[in-house]
């Protein structure tokens, strides 16, 4: 007989494992989840390449909203993905904040968004240059006209660690976690009826919830459905140096460079522009990208990295939302039963528990109840009507 499942989560990242987390928490729920990932070592998703930061400092209030449940959920992390009383490995969570800086030009845009943050209620705040130059005075400022520093909620974690512990916890809840590649979605009478793996076995479902980031595009074509994400590679460089810059959050440059403290060194990177950032599944480094490209911006805003020394580097692969850099959230109107959670677009560890909680609630109550996130489905895209973030890193 074939095996029947009221959920199956495709994908067995951060997203998949916050969805089959909240799932089975769920008193409301009490169904039977799997969760099917075609690599257990999680190598190469995003969720392990992540720089794992979370902020508040977003232009849209949905996103500022999902972070800061995000945030909520994090401090709590240790409380409740405790497993028979014992703590999970810590996912390290700091709030050291960001600091988005602005020249001149910028400001408004700066000023924009901390209205949309503080309606939302993040403990955000705009800073001039010379209160930049007084709680970091290792920063260049004299180009800059403001800049906008999250005061607490913002920071880093450990992405690995978070994801391990909801998956450990929905597993200890009851979820199951098998190895295996979905490779085709069955609909019968416009609604998903199950899966198909790489094995040939088939496995019948209530609700499909398809969590597999870059994969994600596949996998909705295997149902009919176009989903406007690709993925785009973007790479992290580790360097150390010998200047300190004691109390550094992470900083967004105006040239769009960002740096944050890692153990003795720290991150960096920076957004290719749109017309050089092609579809792609490589994970190879332009390593001379940090000479030429990078230092020259770091030394300029901190004086101190001019004896920047390169460590290492990697590459991961954002899942873009083509249409509008955010999260497509919920079921397609044509395959109620197939829910969506895809085109994070640099953004998805630190809105993995609410879109968790979000989609437990869609398969419970058919709705997602605590935050309101419709804003975030499927109409925008088959309207055409972006729902455009501004603040994308
Ligand atoms: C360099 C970099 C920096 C980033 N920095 C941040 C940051 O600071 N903050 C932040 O919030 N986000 C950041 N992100 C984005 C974040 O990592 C992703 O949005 C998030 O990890 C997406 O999680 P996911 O579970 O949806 O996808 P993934 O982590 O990509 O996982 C998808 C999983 O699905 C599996 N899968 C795919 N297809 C199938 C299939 N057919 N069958 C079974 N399994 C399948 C894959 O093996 C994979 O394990 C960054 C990403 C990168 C690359």
């Amino acid at each position: 007989m074939r095996e029947k499942f009221d959920v199956v989560i495709a994908g067995g990242a951060v997203v998949g494992s916050a969805a089959a987390y909240f799932l089975a928490q769920e008193t409301g729920f009490g169904g039977r989840v799997l969760v099917l990932e075609q690599d257990l070592s999680f190598r190469d998703c995003a969720t392990a390449r992540s720089l794992a930061s979370i902020r508040h400092q977003f232009s849209t209030p949905e996103n500022v909203r999902l972070s800061m449940f995000g945030t909520t959920f994090l401090r709590s992390a240790a409380g409740v993905l405790a497993v028979d009383g014992e703590a999970p490995p810590d996912v390290a969570f700091r709030e050291p904040g960001y600091l988005f800086l602005a020249r001149e030009a910028g400001c408004a845009v700066l000023q924009a968004n901390h209205a949309v943050q503080r309606a939302e209620g993040a403990d955000v705040a705009l800073l001039t240059p010379p209160e930049l130059a007084t709680r970091f005075p290792w920063l260049r400022h004299d180009d800059l006209a403001a800049g906008s520093l999250g005061l607490s909620g913002e920071g880093w974690l450990d992405a690995h660690a978070l994801m391990n512990a909801l998956r450990c916890k929905a597993v200890a809840l009851g979820a199951e976690v098998r190895r295996a590649k979905v490779a085709d979605v069955v609909v019968t009478h416009g609604r998903v009826a199950g899966v198909v793996l790489a094995d040939g076995q088939r496995i019948d479902c209530g609700w499909l919830i398809n969590a597999a980031g870059t994969g994600a595009t596949a996998l909705a074509r295997q149902a009919g459905i176009a989903l406007p994400v690709q993925a785009r590679k973007r790479c992290v460089y580790h360097f150390t140096s010998p200047a300190k810059a004691p109390g550094c959050p992470l900083v967004i440059d105006p040239t769009g460079l960002y740096f944050r403290p890692e153990g003795d060194g720290f991150l960096c990177g920076i957004a290719p522009l749109e017309h050089e950032d092609p579809e792609s599944d490589d994970f190879d480094v332009p390593l001379e990208a940090f000479e030429q490209q990078l230092w020259p911006m770091l030394a300029h805003r901190v004086p101190g990295f001019e004896a920047a020394r390169l460590k290492s580097a990697w590459a991961g692969h954002y899942d873009v939302n083509l249409l509008d850099h955010n999260v497509i959230l919920g079921p397609h109107p044509s395959l109620p039963n197939l829910l969506f959670a895809n085109g994070f677009s640099g953004h998805g560890v630190q809105q993995a528990p609410a879109i968790g909680r979000a989609l437990s609630e869609w398969v419970t109550y058919g709705a997602d109840r605590t935050l309101d996130l419709h804003a975030l489905g499927w109409a925008r895209v088959i309207e055409r009507r972006p729902l455009r973030e501004l603040n994308v890193v």
